[in-house]
């Protein structure tokens, strides 16, 4: 497990460092906004630690520019802080969790392993195509982060489109996996179905993801 953490102060980024060393975390730390977005374009982290009072942009500034370049790691925010409107803020900003200083280091360490365990039960249950996400648990479906409100055909249809990501479905295919019918006059159908999710999942979007298959049917790629 790697982790980026962003903290200007010395003593505590030492501090915290040398704990999660120990743990067997492997740890970048940076002492300021830029040096912490940069790594975090370039590198897979499992987590980010961020500190809210940084030199030059401070940490909201940064979350939040996390998750405009669509960088979803989970991120606990560290402050001095500990007023409830800080603690909203932080979580508004895309912050998953929020610790103020001073704490002790168990504290820390339980918050990054809910955290990482958190992440790995939603790899397991989120389906990705390019910047699309459907949760299978949660029924949750976001493009760039924003949420789409879908019908629940249009949910099914959507999931079956992408576990099969990257292949050609046939009308046929979605008829019977999505509808569960006889299908021969519902063709019609799902070529309505599909225009439905193009106008929520695609328009507006540079890339379109629901590509057409001449003759055959349908394919999902990014
Ligand atoms: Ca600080």
């Amino acid at each position: 497990m790697r982790i980026l953490l962003i903290e200007d102060e010395k003593k505590i980024a030492a501090f915290i460092e040398r704990g999660l060393k120990e743990e067997n975390y492997t740890v970048d730390t940076v002492p300021d906004g830029e040096q912490g977005l940069f790594l975090a374009e370039v590198n897979p982290y499992d987590l980010i630690i961020l500190d809210l009072m940084l030199p030059d942009k401070d940490g909201l500034v940064i979350c939040k520019e996390l998750r405009n370049k669509n960088i979803n790691t989970p991120l606990l925010m560290l402050t001095a802080k500990g007023t409830t409107r800080d603690k909203v803020s932080g979580l508004n900003a895309g912050a998953d969790d929020y610790l103020t200083k001073p704490f002790a280091f168990e504290e820390l360490l339980a918050r990054i392993r809910a955290l990482l365990r958190r992440q790995q039960q939603d790899k397991l249950t989120t389906l990705k195509t390019a910047d699309l996400e459907l949760n299978q648990i949660t029924h949750q479906v976001k493009r760039s982060g924003r949420e789409m409100v879908l019908t629940a055909k249009e949910y099914a249809l959507l999931e079956y489109l992408m576990l099969n990501a990257g292949q050609v479905v046939t009308r046929t295919m979605i008829s019977e996996h999505v509808w569960n019918e006889d299908f021969d006059s519902f063709t019609n159908v799902i070529d309505v179905y599909i225009n439905y999710l193009r106008n929520k999942i695609d328009r507006g979007f540079d890339v379109q993801l629901i590509h057409s298959v001449r003759g055959t049917g349908y394919m999902l790629k990014g």
